[in-house]
């Protein structure tokens, strides 16, 4: 257990010369009024009391919070009474003792009335004397640290989600962030126990691999402050599992997309040296320019000071390295305990009380709510900025990410409800469905039964409920449909050659075909033939061994018959990442080689090939389309069209068919078709090798006698 020396010492030490009688005299009073009690932990009750002074003894308070830390709970757990307390120790103290009686009223629970009433309470007590808070919040510390001793597991987790509720981003608002970082690390333990423990497994096991990478680049970073002249001091830390958790859930990332994992951090003696080192580390390594954010020359509103750079580290991989002075280090830890502690007269001074403006704001605001959801909404507003709060027609609030859309609100409501999601209105009014909703807003929405969800949506969603639910519906049905294409296909090839894919089905056979390809499922096998990943004709091979052979043979006879022919059976076009793909050409807009191309994952058919500025393509879904390219190796022809018009002449025909075919091209099809002007015009599709092929032969056909215009056709384009 904590002795009072010992936060008489820390007392001291920030505070030399200060009178502490009142400490002494508070720990006698506490001492004497908690005895017989003892703690959930066994420990004797005032051990708690003390672990508070000790706590903010670490942040600097002055000397009548202190008592009044070891006073927190007299009034609550002990006979006396504010009456007491004011006359032994005086008003201040008897004032901050009751604010946190009052304070400790609060109900464990989420429930928004209730907690909007919490919030309410911390605000008033905020502005009254934000003492009060921080004894509130360091109580709050010392009792998550304690939580353990809980019997109830439902309790603990009551108090933790209350813990990350309010608490957490209180501490977060006053810019006390090791508060913050310890709240939410110990309530993350016990309202997510599952998510926490994969997350301390993941951050184990990368301690391991990454603590050789940490020495290296706190060696690097020493190395270039000692040869600039600078003497910082360098941390390299990994970011607390809560973070890495909301990073995760937020962005949608796997653990290791999480790049900032480790934080590297440089701290100096004064501002000037801080711009110096963040010239130092970006001669070193590359910095990401958008990524830059000095919060030096822009503090953050709860007055957080740092330059922030993210830099392509020794490995090329981003590393993120935050540079300050000592005192902005000692600011970021204690926020607004910084700032007033030395200060006589215990409120918050001026200059403080300027920073936190909001806080007074959201007082005298407050009498204008009549009904706690207002009063949560504008709370929330100053608490989490990056969120917006709505109302559904019955009034119920609901939290969303700024940006969010009627899409996001639906899925938010029910999964269902999304899905079959046709229209929306705000405040009555229609909106799109890509329509950002804004805070206060009442959102009702509009559903068709059977309606289903559009990949289109993927565009302008911002939860990650609505685009993990949409995608899981997308890919579900495209695996529907590629399943029932695929097994048609495979019944067909079988069929051809007197097999039976159904008998296959049912022996059994089929798995070990499916693992002999490398698939988890028959299903996953089914729905690849149908997506156009793998030919019928492998399943086939793969369970009649002996036919394999024979179709060697027979295409072994074919190629000496038709000779070179039978190898074209490449497309000319390379899709990136992926070999043995199914292409197809668009009938559309018929590209040649040398056109700029992007290729469409088409349902069971691969990818099919359009010209980038195909008017087609720029309808279809972004999701789907594929990079592709041409392949330089390329043998193949392709069909082209041309439009050619002329003035009528007599073997005008004969003279353009031989131009073409003395290219070496085909003529696949010819029309011609006289206008009553005299003028004539014929349509060509001829087999072309490129596109500059086709330029040539038109460039050709240009030089010949009354020929008055070329052009090439192309359907579809913009
Ligand atoms: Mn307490």
């Amino acid at each position: 257990m904590i002795r009072i020396t010992d936060i008489l010492d820390k007392v001291y030490e920030y505070n030399p010369g200060q009178e502490t009688d009142i400490i002494d005299r508070a720990y006698i009073y506490s001492a004497r009024v908690h005895e017989g009690q003892v703690r959930l932990s066994g420990e004797p009750y005032l051990s708690h009391p003390l672990e508070v002074a000790n706590i903010l003894a670490d942040m600097r308070v002055d000397v009548e919070s202190i008592a009044a830390a070891l006073l927190h709970d007299v009034i609550e757990d002990t006979p006396a009474t504010k009456e007491d307390i004011e006359e032994m120790f005086g008003p201040g103290v008897a004032h901050i003792v009751s604010g946190v009686t009052k304070l400790s009223a609060l109900p464990f629970s989420t429930k928004i009335a209730q907690q909007a009433e919490s919030l309410r309470k911390m605000i008033l007590a905020m502005a009254d004397d934000i003492r009060v808070v921080l004894i509130k919040l360091a109580d709050r510390i010392h009792n998550m640290r304690t939580l353990k001793y809980h019997r109830k597991p439902e309790k603990q987790a009551a108090i933790a989600q209350e813990t990350l509720d309010i608490y957490a981003p209180i501490a977060a608002r006053l810019g006390i962030f090791w508060m913050k970082y310890e709240l939410e690390e110990i309530a993350f333990y016990y309202t997510l126990r599952d998510e926490y423990d994969r997350i301390d497994a993941l951050v184990n096991r990368a301690r391991d691999e990454k603590d050789e990478y940490v020495r290296v680049v706190n060696e690097k970073l020493h190395e270039k402050m000692v040869e600039m002249g600078l003497h910082g001091e360098i941390k390299g830390r990994f970011k607390a599992h809560y973070s890495i958790y909301q990073k995760m859930i937020s962005q949608n990332l796997e653990f290791n997309e999480v790049y900032d994992i480790i934080a590297f951090r440089i701290i100096l003696d004064t501002v000037p040296q801080c711009y110096a080192a963040m010239g130092a580390v970006h001669s070193m390594w590359k910095p990401i320019y958008y990524k830059i954010k000095d919060y030096i020359g822009n503090p953050k509103p709860n007055m957080y000071q740092s330059i922030h750079t993210t830099v392509v580290g020794p490995k090329g991989e981003r590393v993120e390295i935050q540079i300050r002075t000592h005192e902005m280090d000692r600011i970021a830890e204690s926020g607004i305990a910084a700032h007033w502690s030395y200060k006589e007269g215990s409120k918050i001074d001026e200059d403080t009380g300027e920073l936190f403006a909001w806080i007074r704001n959201l007082v005298e605001n407050q009498e204008n709510y009549n009904d706690p959801d207002e009063f949560i909404e504008n709370v929330r507003i100053d608490l989490y900025p990056d969120e917006i709060y709505v109302f559904t027609p019955l009034g119920e609030i609901k939290t969303l990410p700024k940006g969010a859309t009627p899409v996001d609100f639906a899925y938010m409501i029910h999964t269902e409800i999304g899905a079959e999601c046709t229209g929306a209105k705000v405040n009555g009014k229609l909106v799109p469905l890509a329509h950002e909703l804004k805070t206060g807003n009442t959102v009702e929405i509009m559903t068709t039964k059977g309606h289903t969800p559009s990949s289109d949506w993927l565009n302008f969603v911002k939860t990650v409920k609505a685009r993990t639910k949409i995608r899981a519906w997308i890919n579900a049905r495209e695996k529907e449909r590629s399943r029932s294409l695929g097994r048609e296909m495979c019944e067909k090839t079988f069929k051809k050659r007197n097999q039976s894919f159904n008998s296959l089905m049912k022996s059994g056979d089929i798995e070990r075909v499916a693992d002999s390809l490398g698939f988890k499922t028959v299903d996953d096998l089914i729905a690849h033939v149908g997506f156009g990943k793998i030919t019928p004709l492998q399943i086939l091979n793969k369970t009649v061994p002996h036919l394999e052979k024979q179709e060697d043979k027979n295409e072994g006879l074919l190629k000496k018959l038709v000779g070179r022919k039978k190898k074209k059976e490449s497309t000319g076009v390379i899709v990136k990442g992926l070999d043995d793909i199914l292409v197809r050409f668009s009938k559309c807009c018929n590209p040649l080689p040398g056109d700029p191309i992007t290729g469409y994952i088409t349902q069971g058919q691969g990818v099919t090939i359009h010209r980038k500025s195909c008017l087609n393509m720029l309808k279809l879904s972004k999701e789907r389309q594929i990079e592709v390219q041409w392949s330089l190796e390329n043998t193949e022809s392709y069909p082209a069209s041309i439009k050619i018009r002329t003035e009528d002449r007599f073997g005008l025909l004969a003279d353009i068919a031989t131009v073409i075919t003395k290219n070496k091209t085909n003529i696949l099809s010819a029309n011609t078709e006289t206008l009553e002007t005299g003028v004539c015009l014929f349509y060509f599709t001829i087999l072309v090798e490129s596109s500059n092929q086709l330029r040539q032969i038109m460039s050709s056909i240009r030089k010949i006698k009354k020929v008055m215009d070329v052009k090439r056709i192309i359907r579809n384009d913009i």
